[in-house]
């Protein structure tokens, strides 16, 4: 059996209060007719991105409706993950394409996974491209297959499109966060397009006072006396760190004693991370005001939260972005956001709320310190971005779209 990641249980009545109540209720209708309902989430790893964020809080939550969900996650050595690392990347647009070997290694892995599936399901869903092959190798043709991409797949490279294309077909409906990463030969009745969500209640959202927040960045070397710019993102080439670098050098020259932090994950399914990684720190040598952490040196939800919630100005200088929870978490925060205008980030942040967008290095250097010259303005822009994330990009909103997704394909507990 593929490795089942123990949830613990949620209470989607306590989420009153942080999204409109009309939300609940509808969860409560939708969901009422699925009761019992075996659902199954498949993904590639158990922490570090925005996935696993979510598959943490939605899969309790849709117990606690009454939904049989399961998280799984699939299998593979480190060759299998650095194929499909490929594949994210040219669905991201980056050139290139797959080896007949590197197809090989992919198919027989997804296989392998595909043969560990021993129950019968109502929806399997299956996230990114990592299991994509699976539902087209899968036994159980009684459950309907989502397929549902988080990446940016505006700009695919060729042949990675033709190569999702073909597993594709195996899926009865697919979800998108944006119109514009839809291909354009898909059957548009199969689409449904639902925006990723924050939890605000998880570790990493939850309310910190400030004395605490204080503390534990202190704890590990933060000096809150000056301001501080952070950029909270595994450490990937579509998320620029070595570009914050760059922004946070130009801002320096206005404020000496200004601090980077650079927070990132390593998820299991990133091998690319420890490269990133060791540029950025090539990149911070010399320099003690820039701070680098992980989530492998102690940097968790808590630390993250923190970051989140006291940094003067947050960036997020994406190339490319499937949605950007970091963004939606942030703003929950009031904290205003500095991001590139890539994929699902401008959808997060319109004119005047949760802080500025941007198109490039000398726009960024001027936002931040526009922000940092201005704290009313930068108080402004995070109060709107926390209304803003309360009303589209809470966890029950999430989950009631889901479960009306379902609904519309049919799926029933048989
Ligand atoms: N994250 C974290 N620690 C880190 C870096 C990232 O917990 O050091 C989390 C972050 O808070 C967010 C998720 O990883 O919940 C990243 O999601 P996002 O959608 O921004 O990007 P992805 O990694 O999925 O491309």
């Amino acid at each position: 059996m593929l490795q089942l990641i123990d949830v613990g249980s949620l209470c989607i009545d306590h989420y009153r209060g942080l999204c409109s109540d009309d939300v609940l209720e509808q969860i409560h209708e939708l969901a009422e007719p699925l009761r019992g309902a075996r659902v199954l989430h498949l993904n590639a790893t158990p922490y570090g991105g925005g996935v696993s964020e979510m598959l943490r809080s939605a899969i309790p939550l849709l117990r606690d409706v009454g939904i049989d969900a399961e998280w799984r996650i699939i299998s593979g050595n480190p060759a299998f993950f650095r194929i499909t690392k490929k594949v994210h990347n040219g669905l991201q647009g980056m050139p290139g394409e797959l080896t007949d070997d590197e197809l090989e290694l992919y198919e027989a892995t997804a296989r392998a996974n595909a043969a560990q599936l021993d129950r019968n399901y109502d929806l399997v869903v299956v996230h990114d491209p990592q299991p994509a092959p699976i539902a087209m190798l899968a036994a159980d043709r009684s459950a309907a297959w989502v397929w549902r991409c988080h990446i940016d797949t505006s700009e695919p490279a060729r042949p990675f499109q033709e190569l999702l294309a073909r597993y594709r077909h195996a899926y009865d409906a697919l979800i998108y966060t944006l119109p514009q990463f839809v291909p354009p030969d898909v059957d548009p009745g199969s689409v449904f397009l639902i925006p990723p969500a924050i939890d605000p209640l998880s570790p990493k959202n939850v309310d910190l006072p400030e004395h605490l927040a204080r503390e534990v960045l202190n704890w590990i070397g933060i000096d809150l006396g000056y301001p501080i710019i952070t950029q909270v993102s595994r450490f990937d080439p579509w998320k620029d760190p070595i570009g914050v670098i760059e922004v946070y050098r130009s801002v320096r020259e206005s404020f000496p004693r200004l601090q980077l932090a650079l927070v990132g994950s390593m998820a299991q399914d990133d091998p690319e991370a420890w490269d990133m990684y060791r540029r950025v720190m090539t990149e911070a040598r010399n320099d003690d005001l820039i701070h680098v952490f992980t989530n492998l040196t102690g940097v968790g939800n808590v630390e993250v939260n923190a970051f989140q919630r006291m940094s003067t100005v947050a960036l997020q200088q994406s190339i490319r972005e499937g949605f950007g929870l970091v963004v939606s978490e942030t703003m929950w925060k009031r904290t205003p956001v500095v991001a590139r205008a890539a994929g699902g980030i401008g959808m997060q942040m319109p004119k005047g709320v949760g802080g500025l967008l941007v198109q490039d290095h000398h726009e960024a250097v001027d936002a931040v310190v526009q922000l940092i010259d201005d704290p009313v303005q930068a108080r402004t822009l995070g109060a709107r971005g926390h209304d803003f994330v309360c009303e589209h990009f809470t966890m029950p909103r999430l989950i009631r779209d889901e479960l009306a997704m379902m609904h519309s394909i049919g799926v029933r507990r048989v």
